[in-house]
């Protein structure tokens, strides 16, 4: 599947059934942050607790990114000192694909939680009365319906905790910690050399091409939205898929952002630390406050240069949580996602990394006037939808399986019976070609048959060929479990 298709398909089914969108209240889970002490100095560390407890009466499984549970890879709290913001301080992680290990099972009436100190990861130097909420949009939360006999992952909009209530008496830290320090500017607009830590030959060669080809998308992206004609600007298809609805102060937030991402890679200093190259589940972090050092992992290494998720589109990611950038944050990952957010909350995708990387990417290719057929790319194949069995339901062992999805051909070419579908990586089926042409703005029916063996989990990725072997557009997959 793709990342996020059952999501939506969850939140349709809440949305008709509860009549509004999932929200604390109707939720299954209920999130609670406590403290031993309340009253503390500023040199004291805050102790808080999380708990999520699950209220349903079955057994859930929930994704632990947004949660505190493993750690912080996001702004997951809403902090105040006297009514004004406080900052995130900690990692902002963009992750691979999730694993059955990055689930944390909750049994029906349980809980789980974590303690940790909070002045790790929100700016908490100075004295103040603070107030501390947990504020999740679009926690991932997997479930098994034993009735329709299959897995349902859905993202719940909201789950908010009630505000917790800190004193912080005692002296003012902020001369203590010196800020983050912005490197000089370059006066001729060329990147400045920057430097790397942690990193072998060949991973310093793959980032300046990727630095190179990030500074390209920045640009690019910043042209586009000045150049494109006020009158072209609400109809504009690239625009408003990620970031919504037009207005006129979004977007020039939007052209704001890009100006700010061009002079970052034209104009600073990045410090590339390649400290987690061998973490294959996380493709790179940053602290908000610590502008232009990113931290880049094994995913990134195995991206694509250019494209969907690809290296340089990372990169513009990762540069868009700077504070002095464009101090985005991570409400949704990956393009599904990110859609539905800029269509339900185009405010939201304003401020969101990956939609900032998904414009600059531009995969599939979305044209200044309306997607007319002369600036459309010649290969281009966009998911659709697909049918059961759905990702990490169960199928027979040692049994043929026929998958379907469907897939829009997007480009001018048709896909004719000499193209087809290639197989990228996986312990089962082939590659094949199609059995009946495609025309261009047409969606193709696709099937795999394979035999799965004796495998607990069966997981293979396809992508559209072209009739001499080329490979483009979405990717499409299974993951299924047997028994
Ligand atoms: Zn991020």
């Amino acid at each position: 599947m793709k990342k996020g298709i059952l999501w939506g398909f969850a939140l349709a089914c809440l949305v008709l059934a509860g009549g509004r969108p999932a929200s604390a209240s109707d939720a299954p889970l209920f999130a609670e942050v406590t403290a031993a002490k309340t009253a503390l100095t500023t040199e004291d560390g805050v102790n808080v607790r999380f708990t999520l407890t699950n209220q349903g009466a079955s057994d859930l499984f929930v994704l632990q990114w947004k949660t505190p549970l493993a750690g912080f890879e996001g702004d997951l709290f809403a902090v105040e000192r006297d009514g004004e913001p406080v900052p995130y301080t900690g990692r902002l992680v963009k992750r691979a694909a999730p694993r059955p290990s990055d689930y944390v099972r909750i049994e029906a009436g349980g809980r789980v939680s974590a303690a940790f100190d909070l002045s790790a990861v929100y700016d908490m130097r100075q004295p103040g009365t603070y107030t501390v909420r947990y504020r999740a949009v679009g926690l991932e939360v997997v479930r098994e319906d034993f009735r329709a006999r299959q897995t349902v992952s859905e993202a719940l909009d909201l789950l908010e905790s009630d505000a917790l209530a800190l004193t912080l008496s005692g002296r003012d830290l902020r001369g203590d910690r010196p800020e983050g320090e912005a490197a000089p500017e370059a006066a001729d607009g060329k990147a400045l050399t920057p430097t790397y830590l942690n990193c072998s030959n060949g991973q310093i060669s793959s980032i300046g091409s990727a630095l190179a080809n990030a500074q390209n998308y920045a640009t690019e992206s910043y042209n586009f939205l000045v150049g494109l004609p006020a009158a072209s600007r609400p109809g504009d298809p690239r625009y408003t898929t990620w970031f919504g609805a037009y207005d006129s102060t979004r977007y020039s937030t939007v052209q704001s952002h890009y100006q700010s991402l061009k002079d970052a890679f034209s104009g600073q200093t990045f410090q590339l630390d390649c400290d987690c190259a061998s973490d294959n589940t996380l493709y790179a972090y940053v602290f908000a406050n610590q502008p232009y050092h990113v931290h880049l992992c094994g995913a990134f290494f195995s991206a694509p240069a250019t494209g969907t998720d690809s290296k340089a589109g990372t990169l513009v990611h990762e540069t868009s949580h700077f504070t002095v950038v464009a101090g985005t944050n991570d409400y949704a990952y990956g393009q599904t996602a990110c859609k539905k957010l800029a269509s339900k909350t185009p405010k939201k995708a304003i401020a969101n990394a990956d939609s900032h990387e998904y414009f600059a990417e531009n995969n599939p290719f979305q044209s200044i006037h309306g997607g007319g057929a002369t600036d459309k790319a010649a290969n281009c194949a966009q998911y659709v939808r697909e049918d059961p069995p759905y990702d990490y339901s169960y199928v027979p062992k040692n049994a043929w399986l026929t998958k379907t999805w469907y897939i829009k051909n997007c480009g001018t070419a048709t896909w004719t019976t000499s193209w087809g579908v290639q197989k990228l990586w996986g312990n089962a089926c082939g590659s094949f070609n199609f059995t009946k042409s495609t025309a261009p703005g047409a969606t193709a029916k696709v099937w795999a048959t394979c035999f799965l063996g004796t495998a607990a989990q069966y997981e293979v990725h396809f992508k559209v060929k072209t009739s001499g072997g080329t490979t483009f557009g979405d990717e499409f997959w299974f993951v299924l479990n047997t028994r």
